[in-house]
């Protein structure tokens, strides 16, 4: 999209990127184009003006083809596109695209792409903007869709090598929470099952305008080439995570009676069989241990 926009010489009033982190030009940037901020789109812009260049440079852009998801006014778009091959820029708010085109027009390596990150067809648009490559995604991620994005991008298989994000700090403990911590939530081994997570660096809710109620981390997940346990039914594996950790202060049996439908004896049973615990909690246990007895699960059904 940005291509072809007219370089030096333009009429079009261009904004120095620098300046993207001031709330003064910002607010003039936005008034000029009659532009307010959507809550519901979880539009909050970075403003710390170290945040931007840290999250390209940790998150592997450069010399990449780099899949970012929201651009909001295109302050870490520019660093991004900086470092890297081309960046491939999803956005769903189309109100925003004039201010892109003001803010970022000096860039020749930006392909806006309008659209829900959660509807288009990824793969196809990762298969004729970056053909053979494996992407490194990068965002400041819309907070109320922050899991079923990173859901989505781990469980469609694309090719992606490692995905930099920032969420809420909360939603970033439990996704790098270690299995067996007290931490641990299903979303956490659903995460290790596909990725290796790491988190980066914190940044605090004053980085952001508007400014949200919470503070921010930012996480980096590596992508593995094949899953960390292999089982025969992956659902299988998720929905008894999910199963088990609906009451992850009650024994294992208990909700694992009602996912298998069998006697709590029997849950403790099978438990036993794979040796753990039969007082155990979910939160205690590792992806291993929840493999199987996700295995024992499949072979009880199949007699
Ligand atoms: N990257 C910018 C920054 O750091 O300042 C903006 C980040 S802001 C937290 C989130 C951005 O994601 C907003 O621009 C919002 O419009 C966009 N967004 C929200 N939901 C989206 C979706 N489903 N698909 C694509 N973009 C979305």
């Amino acid at each position: 999209m940005f291509g072809d926009v007219e370089k030096s010489g333009s009429k079009r009033r261009t904004v120095i990127i620098s300046d993207l982190t001031q709330v003064g030009v910002i607010r003039d940037l936005l008034e000029r184009h009659h532009f307010t901020f959507s809550k519901a789109l979880g539009q909050n812009f970075l403003i710390n003006p170290s945040v931007c260049p840290r999250i390209a440079r940790e998150g592997g852009a450069k010399g990449r083809c780099v899949l970012e998801i929201g651009t909001g006014i295109g302050v870490l778009t520019a660093e991004l596109a900086r470092l890297a091959k081309k960046v491939i820029a999803v956005e769903i708010d189309e109100r925003l695209f004039p201010v892109l085109e003001e803010t970022l027009g000096e860039f020749s390596n930006i392909r806006l792409i309008p659209g829900d990150i959660l509807k288009i067809s990824l793969s196809d648009i990762l298969n004729k903007e970056a053909p053979g490559e494996k992407v490194a995604v990068c965002a400041n991620l819309p907070y109320y869709i922050t899991s079923p994005i990173l859901m989505h991008l781990l469980e469609s298989r694309l090719p992606i090598s490692s995905i930099t994000v920032m969420l809420q700090k909360e939603a970033a403990m439990r996704l790098c929470a270690k299995p067996g911590s007290r931490e641990a939530g299903a979303i956490s081994l659903a995460c290790r099952y596909y990725a290796k997570p790491q988190r980066l660096f914190e940044v605090s809710r004053g980085s952001f305008y508007p400014a949200p109620k919470v503070d921010s981390v930012v996480i980096r997940l590596d992508v593995l080439d094949q899953p960390a346990v292999s089982v025969s039914d992956e659902q299988a594996l998720f929905g008894l995570i999910r199963a088990a950790f609906s009451q992850r202060r009650k024994m294992l049996a208990t909700p694992l009676s009602t996912y298998w439908g069998c006697s709590k004896e029997d849950c403790r049973n099978r438990l036993r069989e794979v040796g753990i615990s039969p007082s155990a909690r979910a939160e205690e246990l590792t992806l291993e241990e929840f493999a199987c007895l996700s295995e024992t699960g499949q072979r009880k059904q199949m007699f």
